[in-house]
């Protein structure tokens, strides 16, 4: 078959250098398909890794805590797309991070902002220019927003980053409503992905103590080997986006899979 009828997929990344979006961006290269990764800093030996695997793959330097600029410049990429030619076209909202861990009045405004702007201001601003950029395509539309059991549950320190997820499956929820009522409806799932053994949990055992009380619960995920290796934890939210019920429910957690 040629690449001219072979159906294709298309997936953009964020936050793909490192941990979780890191190894779904290793798992996805595959020849049929096309891959797109936001990051701040864009993994080299990812491109190596594509080459070898046929797959296409371009990598975007972006801070999304500074430069809304990303979603534009997404919105014009994806018109330039040869639309005809997907079967899929998805988007991962994965890129986060913890900010300061303890009571908000230890963050400066800048730190709480950043959390807020990639954890929550960029997912749905890329999810807004991804939807109106797809609007017209005949493939099947996704969203996946990496959220986390965070945003269901307080936990203490974490102010920013719970807001961040708690919005982000609120955000999902309602777009979820929002799309039933349109021809060709994007499925969106705001996914917890579990606990994972990534440079996020390190920064959480790190943290000062007096301000994250629940401190000795994380230490003790590593201790007892109860963190996902992110190439476990990227097969599971893999294979929860190929779920045919994907998107039958807005708000999920890969361990009630
Ligand atoms: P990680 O190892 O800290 O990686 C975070 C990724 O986000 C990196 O690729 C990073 O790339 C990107 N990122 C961070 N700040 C950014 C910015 N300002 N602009 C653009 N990209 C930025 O984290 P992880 O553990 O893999 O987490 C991935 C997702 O899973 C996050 O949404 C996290 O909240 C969620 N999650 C993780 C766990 C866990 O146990 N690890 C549990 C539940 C949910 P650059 O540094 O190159 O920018």
């Amino acid at each position: 078959m040629t690449e001219a009828t072979t159906a294709m997929e298309l997936y953009i990344v964020t936050g793909a250098s490192r941990g979780l979006g890191r190894a779904i961006v290793e798992q996805l290269l595959a020849r049929e398909r096309v891959l797109l990764t936001i990051s701040r800093r864009p993994d080299r030996a990812l491109d190596a890794a594509a080459a070898a695997k046929g797959a296409k793959l371009e990598q975007w330097a972006f801070d999304l805590a500074h430069d809304v600029g990303a979603a534009a410049r997404l919105e014009a990429w994806l018109h330039a797309q040869p639309r005809e030619r997907f079967a899929t076209v998805t988007l991962i909202n994965n890129a986060g991070l913890l900010g300061k861990v303890g009571p908000i009045d230890i963050s400066d405004a800048e730190t709480l902002a950043a959390v807020l702007r990639v954890g929550l201001e960029a997912p749905l601003v890329l999810t807004s220019a991804f939807l109106r950029a797809t609007r017209a395509w005949t493939a099947q539309r996704r969203v996946l927003n990496v959220s986390s059991g965070a945003g269901r549950r307080p936990i203490a320190g974490w102010a920013a980053y719970c807001a961040a997820k708690a919005g982000m499956d609120h955000f999902s929820r309602v777009t979820a409503l929002d799309e039933q009522r349109l021809p060709n409806p994007a499925r969106i799932v705001s996914l917890a992905p579990g606990v994972i053994d990534t440079d996020m949990q390190g920064e959480l055992r790190a943290s000062d103590p007096s301000g994250f009380p629940d401190i000795e619960q994380f230490r003790q995920f590593k201790a007892t080997g109860q963190l996902a290796a992110p190439e476990a934890a990227a097969a599971r939210v893999l294979a929860y986006l190929a779920r045919a019920d994907f998107g039958s429910n807005p708000v999920a957690d890969v361990r009630d899979a």
